[in-house]
C-alpha cells in the first residue's frame, strides 16, 4: 500500500485529479532527512544549506526555511528565488562556478555569502571590498569521489575551486587586499558513497584552515549518496557524522574557535520524497522486447539518459503480483528514450506487475534534478508539481501550456 501511495493518499488518486505526467512531492520524507542529518551531526554547531538546484520550486524552499535549513544558489536567478521564498541575505549561500564578477558582486550586494571559486575572482572580490565583506574560499583538495565522472567535482582534473596547491597564490590574494576570509568550502561531488572520501577532503581542507585566522565556517559540501534501489549502498550519516564530528570537534579545538560546519546537501535531502507519474499510452508487444511507452520523456527526467542512472519504476494501477513481465520502459522523445537502465548503466527491462494501456506507471527517487532539468524539448509542455503536507495534495506548479512555450517566441513577417 505504502508503495503506492504518499501519506495515505493512492498515486493513483493524484494522477486522476491532476493529470499526467506529474510530480509529487512528500513533505514528510524531507523533514524526516533533514532530521537523520541534524541527528548525524548533533554534537557540532552544524548549518545545513540546502543545494537548491536540486528542486527549486518556492514551495519545497519554503518548506526548508520552515524547518530551519538555510540555502546554496549558483545563480543570481536561484538567489532571487530564495529570496522570495523568504531567506534573508546572510542565509543564502552563492557557489557559483566560473561566473562573470558581476554576479558575484550582485549577490554580495544581496548579502550572500559568496564561495570564491577561482584566483580572479578572488582579487577582484578583494579589490572591491577589502575587509569590508567576509568571503569563503572554495577549495579543489584533489581528492576521487562521485557517482561517476560527470558528477565529481574535487579530483585533480576537475574545473571547481582553487587548488589545494595553489595556497601560496591564495594567501597572497588574501594579504595584499587584507581580505576577511570565514570559510574555506570543498564540494566533492554526487553519489558519494565512502566515508574515506568526505574525511580526505575534510583533513585536506582542515590542515588548510590553519592558515586563514578568522574563519568562522568550514563548508564541507554535498554529495551523500541515497538508495535508489533497494540494496544500494549510501552513505552512512551516522558513520559519517561521527568520523567528521570529531576531526572537526579536534581541529576546533586546536584552531582555537568553535566554527560552524556547513554542509550543502541537494539529493539527500529530496530525492528520495519525489515520485514521476506518468500514464502508459500503450504496450508495444515487439518479437524482441515488450516496450512500454510512457507519455513523458527525457525532457521531463532526463537523468537516465544523461548519466544512466537508475530509478525504480513500478506500476501504480495493477497491485496484483501474480502476474508480471519483463519491459522497457520509454519515453516518447525522437531519441532511444530510456527509462528503465539497468544497474549497470546500460537499457534495460524492469518486471513489473502486467502492465495495460492507461494505467499509471510510477517513477522513484524524482525529487532531485528531475523537475529542475526538465526542458521544452521536442516542444512538450513541463509537467505539473504536487507536495503532499500533512495528508493534503496542494498543487505548487502548474502544467504549462502551449502559451508558456510561445512565450518568448517573435513571430516575424517573412
Ligand atoms: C550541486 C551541489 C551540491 C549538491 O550536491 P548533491 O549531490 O545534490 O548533494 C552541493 N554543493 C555544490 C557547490 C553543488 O554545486
Amino acid at each position: 500500500m505504502s508503495y503506492h501511495s504518499v501519506q495515505h493518499i493512492k498515486l493513483t488518486d493524484l494522477a486522476n485529479q491532476f493529470g499526467t505526467p506529474l510530480y509529487v512531492y512528500d513533505a514528510n520524507k524531507i523533514i524526516e532527512k533533514i532530521a537523520i542529518l541534524r541527528d548525524s551531526f548533533k554534537n557540532v554547531h552544524l548549518k545545513i544549506k540546502y543545494a537548491c538546484k536540486a528542486n527549486t520550486n518556492l514551495a519545497i524552499l519554503k518548506l526548508m526555511r520552515k524547518h530551519g535549513v538555510e540555502i546554496d544558489v549558483v545563480s543570481p536567478e536561484e538567489l532571487h528565488l530564495a529570496l522570495k521564498a523568504g531567506y534573508a541575505g546572510e542565509q543564502i549561500t552563492f557557489t557559483p562556478s566560473g561566473v562573470a564578477f558581476e554576479e558575484i558582486a550582485l549577490a554580495a550586494e544581496a548579502g550572500a555569502r559568496i564561495n570564491l571559486d577561482n584566483l580572479d575572482v578572488l582579487e577582484k572580490f578583494g579589490q572591491k571590498y577589502g575587509n569590508t565583506k567576509g568571503a569563503l574560499i572554495r577549495i579543489k583538495p584533489h581528492v576521487f569521489g562521485g557517482g561517476n565522472e560527470k558528477i565529481m567535482t574535487a579530483h585533480p582534473e576537475s574545473k571547481f575551486g582553487i587548488s589545494i596547491h595553489q595556497k601560496a597564490e591564495i594567501l597572497a590574494i588574501v594579504e595584499k587586499y587584507n581580505m576577511k576570509i570565514i570559510g574555506l568550502h570543498q564540494h566533492t561531488g554526487s553519489d558519494v558513497k565512502n566515508a574515506d572520501a568526505f574525511t580526505q577532503a575534510a583533513s585536506a581542507i582542515l590542515d588548510l584552515a590553519f592558515s586563514f585566522k578568522d574563519l568562522e565556517i568550514i563548508d564541507l559540501g554535498g554529495g551523500f549518496k541515497v538508495a535508489y534501489k533497494d540494496g544500494d549502498i549510501i552513505t552512512d550519516m551516522q558513520e559519517v557524522g561521527e568520523v567528521l564530528s570529531n576531526a572537526f570537534l579536534d581541529f576546533s579545538q586546536k584552531y582555537g574557535r568553535e566554527l560552524q560546519l556547513w554542509f550543502e546537501p541537494g539529493k539527500f535531502l529530496v530525492s528520495e520524497a519525489g515520485t514521476f507519474l506518468t500514464t502508459a499510452n500503450t504496450v508495444k508487444h515487439d518479437p524482441i522486447k515488450t516496450f512500454v511507452c510512457v507519455n513523458s520523456g527525457l525532457n521531463h527526467l532526463g537523468r537516465p539518459m544523461m548519466y544512466g542512472s537508475y530509478h525504480d519504476i513500478f506500476n501504480a494501477s495493477n497491485e496484483d503480483e501474480s502476474v508480471q513481465e519483463e519491459y522497457r520502459v520509454v519515453g516518447y522523445i525522437c531519441e532511444t528514450d530510456t527509462f528503465s537502465w539497468s544497474v549497470d548503466g546500460k537499457q534495460g527491462e524492469r518486471r513489473m506487475n502486467q502492465v495495460r494501456a492507461g494505467d499509471i506507471i510510477a517513477m522513484k527517487n524524482a525529487g532531485a534534478y528531475c523537475y529542475s532539468m526538465a526542458s521544452q524539448y521536442n516542444s512538450r509542455v513541463r509537467p505539473a508539481e504536487v507536495l503532499v503536507l500533512d495528508g493534503q495534495a496542494h498543487l505548487i506548479r502548474q502544467r504549462e501550456t502551449l502559451e508558456d512555450i510561445l512565450r518568448n517566441t517573435i513571430d516575424i513577417d517573412l
